[in-house]
């Protein structure tokens, strides 16, 4: 049977380029990288060619760029060192719909830590109130950290207006830009925003592979302290063929960033609409037009998503319900929660995220057995929409 990837917001397939660029550094050029010897030096070369294509895709200096394990490294170290670097500020700013990589740290920061937090809320179309936001910050605010798109619904943040409010109050902002990276263009040349995290396995290198921009001279506290790699902001013998491909996946994600905006676009719409139209109770979550052009968050109104998900598994279609990391919780998630989606509505919401390795006939495939899958489910639900008034919730806007 056929797997028609339609996941890629959870993790992406690793490009046949970039597995080529790191092989050797897995096999035979094994050496380490701080070795004084050629063996290990002809492999720092390499890494600082990967810095520097990093640097390229995001319009910084290599010297900004800080390799780390995973986006959530990234996110955690980010956070951290605005806060040891400034002790006497115990202000946050984030928002309710972040992923657990900054909301979980806040929370934490928040109950164990002795921090404020402040969540900013999001509306049903999943966008910021920047009066909320303007409102919020403090004299005591030591960092502000919000997502440049959302990875449950792609909704895009107008973080680099953020950045600009935050340079004027002198408060650091962060952006997780994980899901951003390689679908929208980023200069950092042209934004103040001072650190940004990303992570490798969403651009079609491995996991375990992420990075953290620091804009130079931002006081910075390292997370892990040990040995002086990456000038001793991160200690830890660099994961180097891992350091290799994210470069080439970085270098790659630039020359395709044009047709993730048109072509994998046009295929989004195209399910989207295929979908929308011909589903009854069926609805989009998330701001139509300020959007990765890659996802698609659907609900589908009186079915769960789970249910949705194990019939498509069996046609060899891979999704998610939510984001992955709330899969195996019935709770609908705290994404859609936080947009007022009602909860008829969020329980059956299916994210689509397309790739450049997607086709028009994977999709066409999805349009055709997708509904035929919603209505024997509907069939069989408990739940209906005779006589449901929404009386919990927003109305919802179906589409039928
Ligand atoms: N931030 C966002 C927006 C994400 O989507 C993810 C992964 O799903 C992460 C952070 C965490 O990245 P990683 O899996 O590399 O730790």
């Amino acid at each position: 049977m056929q797997t028609i990837y339609m996941d890629n917001n959870a993790t992406t397939k690793v490009d046949p380029d970039v597995l080529n660029e790191m092989m050797p550094y897995l096999t035979d050029l094994y050496g380490n990288p701080s070795s004084m010897h050629r063996f290990g030096g002809q492999v720092g070369s390499k890494v600082a060619e990967a810095r520097l294509r990093v640097a390229n895709l995001l319009g910084c200096d290599p010297d900004e760029i800080i390799f780390t394990a995973c986006g959530t490294e990234s996110d955690n170290t980010a956070i951290r060192s605005a806060l040891r670097a400034q002790p006497n500020k115990k202000h946050i700013i984030t928002t309710r719909v972040e992923h657990p990589a900054i909301l979980s740290l806040c929370k934490h920061l928040e109950k164990r830590e002795g921090y404020t937090v402040t969540f900013l809320s999001v509306d049903e179309s999943g966008n910021l109130n920047m009066e909320e936001f303007k409102k919020a910050l403090r004299d005591d605010t030591a960092i502000v950290s919000v997502m440049w798109a959302n990875n449950e619904t792609g909704v895009i943040f107008p973080v680099e207006e953020m950045a600009a409010i935050c340079q004027e109050r002198k408060v650091i902002f962060h952006t997780d830009a994980v899901q951003a990276v390689g679908k929208v263009p980023i200069d950092l040349s042209r934004t103040p925003i001072d650190m940004l995290s990303l992570s490798g396995h969403k651009l079609h290198a491995p996991k375990g592979i992420g990075a953290l921009f620091v804009r130079k001279r931002l006081p910075y506290r390292p997370f892990m302290i040990g040995g002086h790699q990456e000038r001793g902001r991160r200690a830890g013998t660099e994961n180097t063929p891992a350091v290799i491909a994210l470069g080439k996946a970085c270098e790659l994600a630039g020359l395709h960033i044009q047709d993730e905006n048109t072509r994998v676009k046009a295929l989004r719409d195209k399910l989207e609409s295929g979908l929308l139209e011909t589903v009854p109770h069926s609805r989009l979550n998330g701001d139509k037009e300020k959007r990765l052009p890659n996802t698609s968050n659907i609900s589908f109104g009186y079915i769960e998503g789970e249910a949705i998900l194990l019939m498509l598994d069996q046609l060899g279609i891979c999704a998610s319900s939510g984001s992955a990391c709330t899969s195996g919780s019935l709770e609908p998630s705290h994404v859609l929660r936080a947009m007022g989606v009602p909860y008829n509505f969020a329980h059956g919401s299916i994210r689509f995220s397309l790739s450049r390795y997607n086709t028009e006939q994977e999709v066409d495939f999805v349009i055709e057995n997708l509904p035929k899958v919603i209505e024997n489910l509907r069939e069989l639900s408990p739940f209906s929409a005779d006589g449901d008034d929404g009386a919990s919730c927003a109305t919802p806007r179906v589409t039928e």
